[in-house]
């Protein structure tokens, strides 16, 4: 059976819980042991799928065609395990199933109440999927103490209670902050989260403390002795220079011993850390760096593009190099203002989005790098983008537009009719907004003799997707008359994929999101190979 692992966060948020979870996931993972990740949000929203970035972060997408948080994201990308569908749940699916199941008379006679219809729905959720793990982590958004996440540490406490404490481990993540002006650390706001949590019914088995620095003994022994738990299981986690040394980190303040010291059981492997070392001190050391502007709608908000900036460093991991990302508004991005912005980089890239507002700024852009053979790479929207400006300079159709931004006769981007998933044909629509575009890991048949197929050396490739609008097959034709190669298209040959330029050393525009698959201990081919060109290209 397997073993659960549930992670609170107590004080403020934010504080690295999703980070937490994926160490432990491959610490535990490196020791032998098969591991789950699950992320339970207490938001209203079925899933974040239509909430604004600047609301929750990216949206990210599994593999199953899930949009879903973004810590499942750094779950993928510490662990390589592939998270699923099953792997977010939210109060608004948790009820939607359960108004559904009411309407269907599933519950006639009885009155459908939180306790017991939404907690033991979070519970067969939790259990949902789950075969051969030894441990499923799961994670609960939000901080102890708010209104909407009672009902889910409700439902981990009663589940905890039908599995067995012992095949129950919770750890409380908490800040514990350094007081400047009286050069003190302070417990009391972990003390005074725990006691909120102990209110519940859930003692902590472990709490990990974030700090700013290191927590001197007698601290320790406070939180110790105020919360209820051994010495040993007051762990520190220290803020790392970067991400990749939080495994390393965790294993030096011995969380992965004391989880399985929890279970009584014995480490199957030696952990192997190796890999992170070798990319922390790259991270930290590497003296070349390129430059890659990153022109988005959404670049003030550091989580709006996370995969994106994750992949970009790996791609800098790949090529031994630091990548500087130079994030540009794309509303303020005027055309006249190009050449000041753009001319000292060595690569730009157009991420994902959606909607009309900065899509002037973004096709200048695209413009730029076109005319002045700057490495480009266009992501999904930014494909979409880079066909849109070809087909008003080049193929001299003025108006060129997407019908994502209303009407017009030369949309050479349209909404997607119709697309095959598992052999079922779906219909595209811009009416129902949730959960209804072409999502999840679609396969791709590549160009011979082409960039992309020189960097990917395979003819078939499976990535996954988000969108609901697409290029216009029937300007193929047109478009690479005048040199834009549609080097990618769908098996059944009516989306296009990839567009790439003739003649320009690296312009390469994707339907798809390779960031979501890019994984620091093995970069994406893609991004590797956009950072190897900026590198060429980086100005001194
Ligand atoms: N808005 C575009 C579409 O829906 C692009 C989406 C994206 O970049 N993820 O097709």
């Amino acid at each position: 059976m397997a073993r659960y692992i549930f992670v609170t966060g107590g004080v403020v948020s934010s504080l690295g819980k999703g980070l937490s979870s994926a160490s432990l996931a491959y610490l535990l993972q490196s020791r032998g042991y098969k591991v789950r990740l699950r992320k339970l949000d207490p938001y209203l929203n079925v899933d974040p799928g239509t909430m604004s970035p600047f609301q929750h972060g990216e949206v990210y997408v599994t593999d199953d065609g899930a949009e879903t948080d973004l810590d499942l994201g750094h779950y993928e990308r510490f662990s390589g395990i592939l998270a699923k569908k099953s792997d977010n749940i939210t109060t608004g699916k948790i009820y939607s199933d359960v108004l559904k199941r009411e309407r269907e008379g599933k519950y006639l006679g009885k009155t459908v109440q939180v306790i017991p219809h939404i907690t033991n729905r979070i519970q067969e959720f939790i259990k949902n999927d789950v075969s051969k793990e030894d441990f499923v982590i799961c994670e609960i958004g939000g901080t102890v103490g708010d209104i909407e996440s009672l009902p889910f540490l409700e439902s981990i406490r009663q589940f905890s209670n039908t599995i067995g404490r012992k095949n129950t481990l919770f750890i409380h993540l908490t800040l514990v902050p350094y007081m400047r002006a009286s050069d003190e650390i302070k417990t009391k706001p972990t003390q005074h989260s725990v006691k909120e949590l102990r209110s519940i019914g859930i003692q902590p088995d472990i709490i990990i403390c974030r700090s700013e620095r290191s927590i001197p003994l007698d601290q320790r022994k406070k939180i110790s002795l105020f919360c209820n738990v051994s010495i040993e299981d007051v762990i520190e986690t220290v803020d790392v220079k970067t991400i990749y040394e939080a495994p390393i980190s965790f294993n030096k303040e011995k969380l992965d011993l004391r989880v399985l010291e929890y279970f009584k059981i014995k480490s199957k492997k030696k952990v192997n850390l190796l890999p992170w070392k070798k990319i922390t001190k790259l991270v930290l050391t590497s003296r070349n760096k390129v430059d890659i502007a990153i022109i988005g709608k959404y670049v003030e908000l550091k989580d709006a593009y996370k995969s994106l900036d994750e992949a970009l460093t790996h791609g800098g991991i790949a090529n031994n190099c630091k990548v500087n990302l130079i994030r540009i508004e794309s509303d303020k991005l005027k055309a006249s203002q190009i050449k000041y912005y753009l001319s000292s980089v060595s690569g730009i890239l157009i991420p994902g989005g959606f909607g009309k507002r900065g899509t002037e700024g973004k096709i200048a852009a695209i413009n730029f790098a076109r005319k002045n053979n700057i490495p480009f790479l266009g992501i999904c929207f930014g494909m979409q983008m880079a066909v849109i400006e070809f087909a008003r300079n080049k193929l001299k159709i003025k108006n060129a537009t997407s019908s994502e931004f209303g009407s017009s006769k030369a949309s050479v981007v349209g909404l997607m009719n119709e697309w095959i998933k598992d052999g079922k044909l779906i219909k595209g629509t811009n009416k129902n907004l949730g959960g209804t575009m072409r999502l999840g890991s679609y396969e791709a048949r590549l160009k011979k003799d082409t960039l992309i197929s020189n960097i990917y050396k395979v003819q078939k490739i499976n990535e996954r997707h988000r969108h609901r609008y697409e290029v216009n097959i029937n300007f193929r034709k047109e478009f690479e008359k005048k040199g834009m190669i549609f080097s990618g298209l769908s098996p059944d040959n009516k989306l296009p994929e990839i567009i790439e330029l003739k003649g320009h050393p690296w312009f390469i525009g994707v339907q798809f999101h390779p960031e979501f698959k890019s994984r620091p201990l093995s970069p994406h081919p893609l991004f590797s190979s956009f950072i190897k060109a900026a590198k060429i290209n980086q100005k001194k």
